[in-house]
């Protein structure tokens, strides 16, 4: 891949950013102004910008995607909402609903009418997500679903779910599971805010008790809900890593600004030799970040899906992160614990792209979930030792016991 950016794609940038400049929104206070700036955002041809133009997108390629997604970052404005119907449940629809799925919902995700939440994990199966219990037994034209998940990202405010749920408790577990659509305000449905240890409130648990769901419902056949789940998990985990790369410049860039007044050793802390070698060593990590970046955007240019090997890239981020904001926290002293009320020269003082976002300590917080969501560190080390390494599988007692 050649890394200079083609005159044509120079132009397209040029062109993006100045369109962020010109329709920066104003303080976006309420969930309601959230979705208005979402759908701007998605008349300017900006959201779901790879998919198909039959289902809402604008069949743009894997480059001008990140290139929106980078500028989008350095704008500083805030993103679209619908997180998780945008970043994977649109696809999912798009590759493997039957067309009055796809003409029903896809393009209501695009503009976030009809916002989307995802119901895998339950208490007990998380990393071994194909143990699941939530059971879906055929009534009719219904099945009628019973269980409970749990951290289910933005369930609070969801109108449907993707919901996977046992349809053959006789089958080995990874084969009798189906995959559905819920509505989210059925009879039945309870879901119930957990509380952080940032102190917000994304995660919801559901307790699902005798729920209906039409037999239309269910996407894919029954008992191929985890073929579909790994597709979901695909998109999941592909991430987009050169936004990522934006986003933590930016932050660093933010820290020098800040250690060239934060008082230190009777000077200033950007003086001392040891915060320069910290700060030194995450800008060489963004910038191996930006090659892993890169070598993701050319395998997708080039039409290829990316393998088990996406798994090193979300290991990397995911890690990397956690250590930067560590290394934050410790450059910055007693300020960097602060969630509000600091002196603003030491305040993170970026436009948050999140709800809730803002501060030194809400970041080292959130950096923890990085490891954990869309698999944890551990499960990423497994998966590159047997699918890119090739390594023996582990041992384990389930896959024993069938020996
Ligand atoms: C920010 C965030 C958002 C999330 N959003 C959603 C969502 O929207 N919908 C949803 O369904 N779920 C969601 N999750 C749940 C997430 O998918 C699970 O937390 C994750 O899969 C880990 O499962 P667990 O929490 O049950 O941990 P466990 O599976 O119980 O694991 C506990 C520890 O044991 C380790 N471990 C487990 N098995 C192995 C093994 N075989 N080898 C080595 N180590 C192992 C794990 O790595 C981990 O460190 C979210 C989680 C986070 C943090």
């Amino acid at each position: 891949m050649d890394l200079n950016e083609s005159p044509e794609h120079r132009a397209y940038r040029a062109r993006v950013r100045a369109w962020f400049e010109q329709h920066r929104p104003g303080s976006l206070d309420t969930f309601e102004d959230r979705r208005a700036w979402h759908r701007t955002l998605y008349d300017a041809g900006f959201v779901g910008m790879g998919w198909p133009k039959a289902y809402g997108g604008q069949d743009a390629s894997p480059i001008e995607q990140a290139i929106v997604g980078e500028e989008m970052v350095r704008a500083q404005v805030p993103g679209t909402i619908n997180a998780l119907g945008i970043g994977f449940i649109g696809p999912t629809l798009i590759a493997h609903g039957t067309e009055a799925q796809k003409q029903r919902y896809v393009k209501k995700i695009l503009t976030a009418e009809e916002l989307w939440c995802q119901l895998y994990s339950e208490p007990g199966s998380g990393s071994d997500l194909a143990s699941l219990k939530t059971t879906a037994v055929r009534d009719g034209d219904h099945y009628v679903v019973n269980g409970q998940k749990v951290w289910s990202s933005q369930a609070y405010n969801a109108d449907y779910a993707i919901l996977l749920a046992r349809t053959d408790p006789t089958a080995p577990k990874h084969k009798g599971i189906s995959y559905f659509i819920l509505d989210m305000r059925a009879p039945g449905v309870d879901v119930r805010r957990l509380k952080q240890i940032t102190g917000s409130s994304e995660f919801c648990e559901e307790f699902l008790t005798d729920v209906r769901i039409p037999v239309e419902n269910r996407i894919g056949e029954e008992g191929q809900g985890w073929e579909l789940a790994q597709t979901t998990l695909g998109f999941e985990r592909g991430g987009n890593l050169l936004a990522r790369v934006t986003a933590h410049k930016l932050t660093i860039n933010r820290l020098i600004e800040v250690c060239k007044t934060l008082p230190r050793n009777g000077g200033v802390a950007i003086d001392d030799p040891l915060v320069r070698q910290k700060i030194g060593k995450m800008l060489a990590e963004v910038e191996v970040l930006r090659y892993a970046g890169l070598r993701l955007l050319s395998k997708l240019e080039k039409g290829q899906r990316p393998g088990p090997e996406s798994s090193v890239d979300k290991l990397y981020y995911s890690e990397m992160d956690k250590r930067h904001q560590e290394l934050i926290l410790e450059i910055l002293g007693p300020f960097g614990q602060l969630f509000e009320g600091g002196p603003p020269e030491v305040a993170l003082n970026l436009r948050s792209t999140r709800e809730d976002e803002g501060s030194w300590a809400y970041n080292y917080l959130w950096s923890r979930a990085g490891t954990i969501y869309s698999g944890s560190s551990e499960i990423q080390k497994n998966i590159i030792g047997e699918r890119v390494l090739k390594l023996p599988r582990e041992p384990r007692a389930d896959r024993m016991a069938r020996a």
